[in-house]
């Protein structure tokens, strides 16, 4: 299995205040324990790249884009509580969703089976017209669309266990047939949106699954869950292209929510996934770094996801 990689010390520049969560050691932590494995080794380098604007307005509105641009101007500044962007956060987000569109590119075009990128800023909580949620662009929805629009696949899905709802993927999507978003969060939980009875609507209306679970819900009961979501999906609803929004937050570990996962279980939701894309989709799989902000943990998760999605 021939897995593309994007793997690049850029990342850590987009810098948050001290103390924040989402922090540049994440990206350092990923990529030095994939070097350390000698999984890197084993992978092909995918050269990361700034995105376009013709590929950020398929999902983002100007208004966003000119926001986000201003602050840069300014050297920086706090968007929200959460959401902040320093000297170098603008081109390193245009980074991480050029390098989703590259990655995506590689996949469909055959220069590898699959890829995988440990990339930040996050970006599922990105809406078209809103960063928040430390995200700032919604890089696995830009890639989407870009598939779409370029004619490389006809029916995408998104598949996102990253303990948070990724209410921005979500909202891009809405009124969306051609692709699928299943979401696994816990709830209630930040950002509130994910409730089960939000399905999209007009033409999209059915393509969106979303399985809310409490705190402390038995692990089990998610990953059986997502299992019986992506095989109704594979049924009524089979994508030529999957994107995995992997975000790590979901272990028991995880400072940021109370859900009890251990890399087990994301090693499940992953190779139930995979499942899926070498049934539907030729096997084609891109797979983003979302949320997880316990380094070890991180660590351990994310190696053990690329090592799935390596295998034959
Ligand atoms: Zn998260």
């Amino acid at each position: 299995m021939r897995l593309g990689l994007v793997l690049s010390s850029l990342f850590e520049r987009h810098e948050m205040p001290p103390g924040h969560p989402e922090r540049s050691e994440r990206t350092r932590a990923v990529a030095n324990r994939l070097i350390e494995s000698g999984l890197a080794d084993k992978s092909i380098p995918i050269e990361s790249q700034q995105v376009t604007r013709e590929q950020m307005l398929r999902i983002h509105s100007e208004r966003h884009l000119a926001m986000l641009e201003s602050i840069h101007r300014a050297g920086g500044g706090q968007i929200d509580p959460d959401t902040h962007m320093g000297k170098h956060s603008w081109p390193i987000a245009m980074l991480a969703a050029g390098s989703a569109v590259a990655a995506a590119e590689c996949v469909a075009e055959g220069q590898v089976d699959r890829a995988f990128l440990v990339v930040r800023p996050p970006g599922h909580h990105a809406t078209p017209d809103r960063a928040m949620g430390f995200c700032l662009l919604n890089s696995v929805s830009i890639a989407a669309r870009h598939l779409l629009a370029t004619g490389r696949a006809r029916r995408v899905l998104i598949v996102d266990f990253d303990v948070h709802h990724g209410n921005g993927t979500q909202q891009a999507f809405w009124e969306d047939p051609s692709v699928v978003y299943i979401s696994t969060h816990q709830w209630p939980l930040f950002p509130g949106t994910g409730r089960r009875e939000e399905t999209g609507q007009g033409q999209g209306q059915g393509t969106i699954f979303n399985l809310p679970h409490p705190p402390n819900t038995v692990p089990s009961a998610i990953v059986e869950e997502m299992r019986a979501t992506l095989e109704r999906v594979q049924e009524t609803l089979p994508p030529d292209f999957v994107f995995i929004s992997a975000g790590f937050d979901g272990h028991r570990a995880d400072p940021l929510a109370d859900w009890r996962l251990d890399v087990g279980d994301f090693v499940a939701m992953t190779r139930d996934t995979l499942a899926l894309a070498n049934s539907t989709a030729g096997g084609r799989v891109v797979s983003l770094l979302e949320g997880g902000y316990d380094l070890d943990v991180l660590a351990d998760c994310t190696e053990a996801h690329v090592r799935e999605l390596m295998r034959d």
